[in-house]
């Protein structure tokens, strides 16, 4: 449990992007540029691939007594096979093994984003996940992190990392200011979601300029969350000092391991990639 992190609080973000029923969307402030605020608003997604058996699922876990989990303000029921959830979930393998039948309360989690919850428990029986493709579903793959960083799921940090920087890559967007916020309030310390979401805005930072402007300037949004100090202003000004000394080295490319934690999981293969490779 020690690399749990402090409770999250996915549905309080979910609420900058998400609409009330009856209500507008509201969307948070947009910043310039192609940073992952500005794409069209579409209805929410998902789209998981068939069912695949990822490296060390145990198919013979998938029976036997079930657990019911509740997510969201609405407490939307999941029910998960019991022996998958310990064998998978550091955080309830010895919640399920000390207390055979906890109470409700320590199976609910209000304050994750039952989208999220959905993601996790399908990612639970060897679905793949689609990945980010739109501004909604970034944010629900933005709280399956911190999901995965609270029930300490190595793995599923790492898929997760995957799939964002590759929607970043491939879309070549970075990221806005109440992202970052998103991130920084809902986890601790030297984070690499952290570190990859702030390397991309001060790397937007340092290379756009409007024209006719000399000198790179902030944002009204960057120049609001920075304003207010913290981490995220730390980590922003470090992420500026290591652009400027690597020649600003675009962090969405290069090998995935980078953003990598591989405490619990084995180290990634390092593969020679071509020029042509990002
Ligand atoms: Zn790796």
């Amino acid at each position: 449990m020690s690399k749990q992190q402090k409770p999250v609080g996915c549905l309080a973000a979910s609420n900058n992007v998400m609409a009330a029923p009856g209500n507008p969307v509201v969307r948070p402030g947009l910043s310039r540029g192609n940073s992952d605020s500005g794409v069209p608003q579409v209805a929410v997604q998902h789209v998981i691939a068939p069912p695949s058996t990822p490296p060390g699922t145990s198919t013979r876990a998938h029976e036997g007594p079930l657990t019911e989990l509740r997510a969201g303000q609405t407490a939307k029921v999941f029910k998960v096979h019991t022996e998958t959830l310990k064998d998978r979930c550091p955080y309830f393998q010895p919640l399920l093994t000390n207390t055979p039948r906890p109470s409700a309360d320590l199976l609910t989690f209000p304050d994750l984003d039952e989208f999220a919850f959905g993601l996790f428990t399908r990612w639970l029986y060897g679905s793949m996940l689609a990945g980010p493709s739109d501004f909604h579903s970034m944010q629900h793959y933005l709280c399956l992190y911190v999901l995965a960083t609270r029930f300490a799921i190595e793995r599923l940090k790492n898929e997760v990392m995957d799939l964002v920087r590759a929607y970043y890559r491939t879309s070549n967007m970075t990221a806005p200011a109440y992202r970052l916020e998103y991130v920084y309030s809902h986890t601790a310390g030297g984070n690499v979601m952290r570190q990859f979401l702030v390397t991309t805005a001060a790397y937007r930072f340092l290379i756009e300029k409007e024209p006719g402007q000399r000198e790179p300037r902030l944002s009204d949004a960057m120049r609001g969350v920075i304003a207010k100090g913290g981490e995220l202003a730390v980590g922003f000004v470090e992420a500026c000092a290591t652009l400027h000394t690597n020649g600003l080295e675009d962090v969405r490319r290069g090998p995935d391991c980078r953003f990598h934690e591989h405490v619990e999981t084995k180290r990634c293969k390092v593969v020679p990639s071509e020029a042509y490779q990002g």
